[in-house]
């Protein structure tokens, strides 16, 4: 068995692997070459934890695997450790053995990155000048990073329920040399892309406030009840996500189903448009929303190509099992 220890991340993992990575395991998802297992998450009544499973098989990448982790509120303040934690085991599809063990935290920030910067790369108008971010937390800077490098931004707008969190968004920015503005939400209408990336229970960004011709894409809503946009800005978009099933049931669009607003059938897979089988954006007026849940295939398929580049680099470290 291979392991690749979590210190080692951050050296191995770039962001262009992250994204081929999640584009190709869209696109198989899409062509029922992959699909995610049933997500397990648990309340363990221990340290207020919150525990759980994602896992999937990718047929054409021939990666099995699962993604075992969750979140410890405590952590931080008891032991000084990051308060989500979690590892991705993966398997040899032909005999079930072990094949590697990969520390996920950093994986995780890199791979939901990832997913947005792919709906950005085959939704986003070509001509996009303005990014609009609502959220500063851990993810939104991930979020950022990875975003700049699919357009020619020439500026970054930005709003969060804690204002003083804005400094993490705008430092993102101006180490890629674009010039930052705090907004208010009204004025993410200047936005050509929007990222939303919060932990909010609640709509902050509201149909009226996105422009004809914006790309949105919602990041932060992946556990029931969680919500960022109004359920509206839902019916006024052409709705993309990763799984559908998530999307209605964990995802952003939960709410807009709920409402009988839009349903299930209204909601295209991301992958659909990377495979050319469905047409994605099809007028520059009109607005597109990705529903980014999260995915065990996309952990598992950033944990392989990590993997592959730890073993290359002679990193990876080899135990009998
Ligand atoms: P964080 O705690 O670092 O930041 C939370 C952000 O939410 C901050 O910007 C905060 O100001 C904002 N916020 C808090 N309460 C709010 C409210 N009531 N209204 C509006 N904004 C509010 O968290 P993070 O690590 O950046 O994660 C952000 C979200 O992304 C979480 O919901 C997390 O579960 C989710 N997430 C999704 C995926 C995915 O694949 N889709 C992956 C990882 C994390």
């Amino acid at each position: 068995m291979l392991i690749v220890p979590e210190r080692e991340i951050a050296n191995l993992m770039t962001r262009d692997v992250a994204f081929d990575a999640v584009e190709q395991v869209f696109a198989a998802m899409a062509s029922d070459d992959a699909y995610n297992f049933p997500v397990v998450r648990e309340a363990i009544g221990h340290e207020d934890a919150l525990y759980g499973f994602k896992g999937g098989f990718d047929r054409a990448g021939l990666t099995l695997g699962l993604k075992a982790g969750g979140y410890w509120p405590h952590n931080l303040e008891k032991r000084g450790l990051i308060n989500h934690q979690s590892t991705v085991f993966l398997f040899d599809p032909d005999t079930g053995m072990v094949k590697a063990m990969v520390g996920g935290n950093l994986l995780t920030a890199l791979r939901t990155a990832a997913a947005s910067s792919v709906s950005i790369k085959h939704l986003a108008r070509k001509d996009a000048k303005v990014l609009g971010m609502i959220g500063a937390g851990h993810q939104a800077t991930f979020q950022l990073r990875a975003a700049l490098e699919q357009r020619t931004f020439d500026k970054v707008i930005g709003w969060n329920y804690h204002p003083e969190m804005l400094p993490n968004i705008e430092k993102v920015a101006t180490e890629a040399g674009v010039p930052f503005e705090a907004v208010d939400l009204p004025g993410m209408r200047a936005a050509d892309v929007i990222i939303s990336i919060t932990s909010a229970f609640g709509p902050s960004l509201m149909a009226d406030h996105v422009s004809p011709g914006t790309h949105v894409a919602c990041m932060g809503t992946d556990t029931k009840g969680k919500q960022e946009v109004e359920a509206a800005l839902l019916a006024r978009a052409a709705v993309f996500t990763d799984e559908v099933a998530q999307s209605v049931s964990i995802g952003e669009a939960q709410h807009a189903v709920a409402q009988g607003l839009i349903r299930d059938s209204d909601i295209a897979q991301l992958g659909a448009v990377i495979n050319g089988s469905h047409p994605g954006r099809t007028s520059d007026d009109q607005i597109t929303l990705f529903d980014g849940t999260g995915v065990g295939l996309q952990d598992l398929a950033v944990a392989a190509a990590v993997v592959d580049l730890a073993v290359a680099q002679g990193i990876a470290i080899e135990v009998d099992f």
